[in-house]
């Protein structure tokens, strides 16, 4: 048996404690990841409130959308092939996961011929391990402007990282203070065309330090559906 509206209720608790305790009285946006969860399971997490839904490949998004559409908003999380992008288009309320230039061109590309701009974090690559995709944090703000300045059907709307998995997630803590200040950084820059807004940061096992470092949106899946199962 899941509990996956029990669940919910926990980490939303937790959410409201951390940004408590932090002193903070703006919102965190909580992303149910569904990756690997029946689509039943994800329209458990919409009626328990969680109406964002995270999905890591472009295939798995569609085969959801199909059955829950537009009553969810969809956060394509993972890495996004340049030839997938116009599957998604027209679907997604953000993609988080923008980190090169051809993406970008691609992105803006399906936009214009859908008439829509379409809103997307840069991923950047905080922990510096191989298996991770992004942009290195010294790239982000020339990447963000020439975004910004080339491609109109584009709104970059902040950052997405990941912390590299710790036990003690005390230990990713850094990584999320990096990630804040870079935001903070380029938000101060006032780039034409650049509203910053999103710092996507925070899983199942840190999230709240993330929260505690400044994160405004965490993607949560093992603490919502379980441990997932991959075959
Ligand atoms: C799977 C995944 C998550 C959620 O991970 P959990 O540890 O299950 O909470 C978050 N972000 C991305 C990019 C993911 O691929």
């Amino acid at each position: 048996m899941h509990n996956i509206k029990l669940n919910i209720k926990n980490i939303q608790k937790n959410i409201a404690d951390t940004l408590n305790q932090a002193g903070r009285t703006d919102e965190v946006t909580l992303i149910g990841v569904t990756k690997t969860v029946s689509s039943e399971m994800a329209a458990e997490a919409l009626d328990s409130g969680v109406l964002d839904l995270g999905e890591n490949k472009v295939q798995e998004l569609n085969k959801k959308y199909e059955v829950l559409g537009k009553k969810a908003r969809w956060h394509l999380i993972g890495t996004l092939q340049t030839n997938k992008v116009k599957y998604i288009i027209n679907k997604t309320t953000l993609i988080h996961s923008l980190d090169r230039l051809s993406l970008a061109e691609e992105i803006d590309k399906r936009a214009g011929q859908n008439n829509i701009v379409v809103d997307c974090l840069i991923q950047v690559n905080i922990s510096l391990e191989d298996t991770k995709h992004g942009l290195l944090k010294e790239d982000v703000p020339l990447f963000i402007k020439e975004v910004s300045k080339k491609f109109k059907n584009i709104k970059v709307r902040g950052l997405m990282g990941m912390a590299p998995f710790e036990e003690n997630p005390e230990d990713a803590r850094p990584y999320f203070r990096e990630m804040k200040a870079l935001f903070e950084n380029i938000k101060s820059l006032n780039l034409e065309n650049v509203d910053l807004k999103y710092l996507s940061m925070g899983m199942t096992n840190d999230y709240r330090v993330a929260i505690e470092e400044g994160s405004n949106m965490v993607r949560v899946g093992t603490a919502i559906f379980g441990e997932r199962n991959y075959d």
